[in-house]
């Protein structure tokens, strides 16, 4: 095994998942730059004991107990040790061979972790985009009494740090955050009625996890990037727009006072905003390919329909109340994307159990850490009922 007092010792949340094993395609071509300290994976524990097995991380850590057991035997010998539960992922986030926790899991699963490394000064890599939806205004200020930078993963944000490069922050007039429209982008109200679970999943441009996908779908991931875009850069909900961009080439832009607009482009490929983050924003030879401008036949932006993609709107609406909103809009969402992929409601019934929810939910204006862990709790009870009622009512295809 490759061994070098310069590597950069990566902690990987969600080893086992698309922006996981993504990254560690970047580890295993840059054995001079990077090595995995640890892994964690949700309950796909073959996955996880054979990059175990390939990496060598001092511990590898599966979210379902169940599967304990099955990764310690096959860790048994080996130099890797196994560990359960998310508990023991958070703080594995805390470890002094840590230098840098990539946090990939989807989900509400990605903030204990994060909080934990922002609360032991580890530098993180951050793709779980709920963590800043769900906690947003808690990350804020604990980072500002803590060491940790956070270096975004998610394509968008990457484009727009890229784009801020070198730029004073007070000559940022708007962000214009890209999205491809996802996979119903021309179809009717009619169709989108009907939309199977094998349609939304046919995302046009990317290949990714299925709840990130499904959110691609309804375009509560674009909803969820302006959140998680205004508190990465400080930026009003209402100075950040979001344009259908259909060639998913131009990954976002930055409009400055005096007009001038930068955008990032390249090819779809996330293993370019990876690496940007885990090397600390600094470029990595060959991280993707580039891209051939002259191949490029036309470049189209157009406004998002929020009367066919309502989702959208839980953007401004949760920054607007503040407090635990989003946090609400999160879990109910994670119900409701979840319960369409078991076929149990129709697609349109995503964005009626995330407004019902947000409606039925106490409000707490001012949360701190546990009232994030109660609010998530409760959100999630109401907005299965509400999809339970939903499910008695319909059959799906
Ligand atoms: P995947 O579903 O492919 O992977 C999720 C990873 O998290 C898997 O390793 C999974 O384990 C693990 N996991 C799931 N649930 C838990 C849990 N409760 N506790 C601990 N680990 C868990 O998702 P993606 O890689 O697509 O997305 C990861 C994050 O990155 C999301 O927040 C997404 O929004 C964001 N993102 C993804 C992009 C992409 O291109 N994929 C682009 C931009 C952002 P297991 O495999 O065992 O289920
Ligand atoms: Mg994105």
């Amino acid at each position: 095994m490759y061994q070098s007092t310069n590597q950069k010792r990566l902690y990987l949340i969600g080893s086992t998942g698309s922006i996981g094993t993504q990254t560690l395609d970047i580890v295993r071509r840059h054995p001079e730059r990077y090595r995995v300290t640890a892994i964690s994976g949700g309950s796909n524990v073959k996955r996880l004991i054979e990059q175990a097995l390939e990496f060598r991380p001092q511990q590898a850590i599966i979210a379902d107990a169940e599967k304990y057991g099955e990764l310690r035997e096959a860790l048994a010998g080996s130099d890797v040790e196994a560990a359960a539960g998310a508990d023991a992922i958070a703080e594995a986030s805390t470890h002094p061979n840590v230098d840098m926790v990539v946090n990939a899991t989807v989900g509400y699963s990605g903030m204990a972790p994060t909080i934990a490394a922002i609360g032991a000064d580890k530098d993180i890599a951050l793709a779980n985009k709920e963590t800043l939806v769900v906690a947003g205004e808690l990350v804020r200020r604990l980072l500002k009494s803590s060491k940790s930078r956070i270096f975004p993963i998610d394509s968008e944000h990457s484009a727009i740090a890229q784009c801020l490069a070198g730029e004073s922050a007070d000559s940022v007039r708007r962000l214009i955050i890209t999205a491809s429209g996802g996979p119903f982008r021309t179809w009717t109200r009619e169709q989108l009625a009907n939309a199977t679970v094998a349609d939304a999943l046919n995302h046009p441009n990317w290949s990714m996890g299925a709840k990130i996908t499904i959110d691609s779908a309804t375009m509560m991931n674009k909803a969820f990037e302006i959140i998680e875009a205004h508190y990465l850069f400080n930026i009003p909900a209402g100075r950040i727009r979001a344009l259908v961009h259909p060639q998913s080439i131009v990954h976002s832009m930055v409009e400055f006072e005096d007009g001038a607009i930068k955008a990032q482009l390249g090819i779809p490929d996330m293993r370019l905003p990876i690496a940007y983050a885990i090397g600390e924003s600094t470029r990595l030879a060959g991280a993707s390919e580039a891209l051939t401008l002259d191949r490029i036949a036309t470049l189209t932006f157009s406004e998002p329909d929020v009367r066919m993609f309502p989702c959208l709107t839980f953007a401004t609406t949760s920054l607007e109340r503040g407090g635990n909103a989003a946090c609400v809009v999160n879990a109910a969402n994670e119900v409701a994307n979840l319960a369409f992929r078991q076929k149990r409601i129709p697609f349109n019934d995503i964005y009626r159990i995330v407004a019902e929810t947000l409606e039925k939910e106490p409000f707490i204006a001012a949360p701190e850490y546990q009232d994030y862990v109660a609010t998530n709790a409760s959100a999630r009870r109401t907005a299965t009922e509400i999809a339970d009622s939903i499910s008695r009512q319909v059959t799906i295809k």
